[in-house]
């Protein structure tokens, strides 16, 4: 079979190598779609602090049961898969208490530790493998994981029914947290990004208000004002995680309302913890997921509440793969692109 290993900065070599054979309770499964994401892309360019080539990126993936190792039960040849890339230990005080995303041990499948889905065949252990329905398209399944991402950080929040509802950053991730927003009683929502074409992706997913930031004259604090009345917002997700982002959000946060931080800072923030401390806000970290999300996701993806075209701009076959990543890193085309999709 082969496989893409990432093996320095920006440099991709297919390599031929032979098929994995599953190993007691493994699923071997054949790729079929993986969507690249912005940490594969901060891989690809040596810029993220925890992977080190050689690795196999690709960790948003579906694809086919291809062979199945002694003692697995749940999944049989031919079902159509996604998988859930978190390698966990089951056995520290998270994964003891039914938050093994936060795993002392994590490991990630393409990411930390495990070579990933840019191959043509991928074995992965049993417990980590959902079935999706027969009639759900791959690219849609490799939209499970990403979606996965704002379900968890919605599931996690404290969000009620009815609440007003701000997200910042109207990429994947913003996008897929809105709509687990809406998809949780949010009464009215607000999306900024500053880039045009992400807010009208929004617009289509429900947005109620879609803002550019950065052509804003007075600041968000007074536009969400506007739009939701004097107390503002019950809640706000930062899906970026730039000071800037997550400044915004501690100024325009009611007293005693809560922050969910579901982008991925690059290391420290300088942000105003005065008003964290004065305003008694709470920023609540979010990462991946954990099983019952990823459910959640493909059930809102059967439902049809993201269809593939919500997200997916551009496509490549698994050949292109180095393209792909070009495309991805590209910071020249930043509004027309959001999920690089490739297929296999
Ligand atoms: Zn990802
Ligand atoms: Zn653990």
């Amino acid at each position: 079979m082969k496989q893409a290993n990432l093996v320095g900065e920006k440099e991709i070599a297919f390599e031929e190598v032979e098929k994995p054979t599953p190993e007691d309770g493994e699923v071997l499964i054949e790729v079929k779609s993986c969507g690249i994401c912005g940490s594969d892309v901060h891989s690809y360019q040596g810029e993220h602090p925890f992977v080190h080539p050689p690795i196999v990126l690709g960790h948003e993936f579906s694809g086919v049961v291809s062979e199945t190792g002694k003692d697995v039960k749940n999944v049989n040849p031919k079902d159509k898969v996604v998988v859930e890339p978190n390698i966990v230990c089951n056995d520290c005080y998270n994964c003891n208490h039914g938050r093994y995303n936060i795993c002392e041990n994590l490991q990630v499948i393409g990411n930390v530790g495990y070579d990933g889905a840019f191959a043509d065949f991928i074995a992965v252990p049993e417990e980590k493998v959902i079935k999706i329905p027969e009639d759900m398209g791959f690219e849609e399944g490799a939209l499970v994981e990403p979606t996965a991402v704002g379900v968890h950080a919605v599931r996690i929040s404290d969000q009620k029914l009815g609440d007003k509802v701000v997200v910042i950053g109207a990429g994947t991730i913003g996008l897929v947290t809105l709509v687990a927003a809406k998809d949780a009683g949010a009464s009215e929502t607000i999306i900024t990004d500053l880039e045009d074409s992400r807010l009208e992706r929004a617009k289509n997913l429900g947005a109620d208000h879609a803002v550019n930031t950065g052509e804003l004259d007075d600041g968000l604090s007074e536009f969400i004002q506007a739009e939701f009345g004097k107390d503002g917002a019950d809640i706000i997700f930062d899906c970026v995680g730039f000071d800037n982002t997550l400044n915004q959000a501690i100024e325009a946060a009611r007293k005693g309302t809560q922050i969910m931080l579901v982008g991925v800072p690059k290391g420290n923030l300088d942000v105003n913890m005065a008003f964290v401390q004065d305003r008694e806000l709470d920023i609540q970290g979010s990462l991946m997921y954990v099983q019952r999300d990823f459910k959640t996701a493909v059930n809102m993806i059967d439902r049809g509440q993201i269809k593939t075209e919500d997200l997916i701009t551009n496509r490549f076959d698994f050949e292109e793969l180095e393209e792909a990543f070009e495309l991805a890193i590209d910071p020249s085309n930043m509004g027309e692109k959001l999920k690089v999709m490739v297929n296999f």
